[in-house]
């Protein structure tokens, strides 16, 4: 299949998924009140990677970019994980799909960012 017509396939599985992800915001931003409703966090009473997230995504679409950069320092990486899983069949996209380095790194990022916020944001949470 040409680019162009995988991009075109793919370009609306993409924005269905960030509709679908702005209506949660909204749903959690008016309905929930922002408070949490992570089920690891609720099980272990730990937060997990992508505890944040959420909260800096509220933050961001009311113009506060410093508070989503404190909920989640990495909330940017996950549109672009998406982008890359959904338009892995694209020519210029594919390598770094495929790329083991480009998902190690990712991989280590979210980990060090993770333990860094366990330590120095949430210490309070990692023993209950
Ligand atoms: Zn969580």
């Amino acid at each position: 299949m040409k680019d162009s017509k995988i991009f075109k396939k793919n370009i609306i599985i993409y924005v269905l998924l960030i509709f679908i992800f702005l209506a949660y915001l909204a749903i959690f931003y008016f309905v929930l009140k922002k408070r949490s409703i992570c089920i690891i966090k609720a099980i272990c009473h730990i937060p997990c990677p992508s505890c944040g997230v959420s909260r800096a995504y509220v933050s961001l679409f009311k113009g506060d970019i410093k508070a989503s950069f404190y909920y989640h320092p990495l909330f940017w990486l996950y549109p672009v994980l998406g982008f890359i899983c959904i338009f892995r069949n694209l020519k210029y996209i594919n390598p770094i799909f495929k790329s083991k380095i480009f998902w190690i790194s990712v991989l280590l990022l979210l980990l060090g960012v993770y333990i860094y916020r366990l330590i120095y944001v949430f210490p309070n949470d990692i023993f209950f």
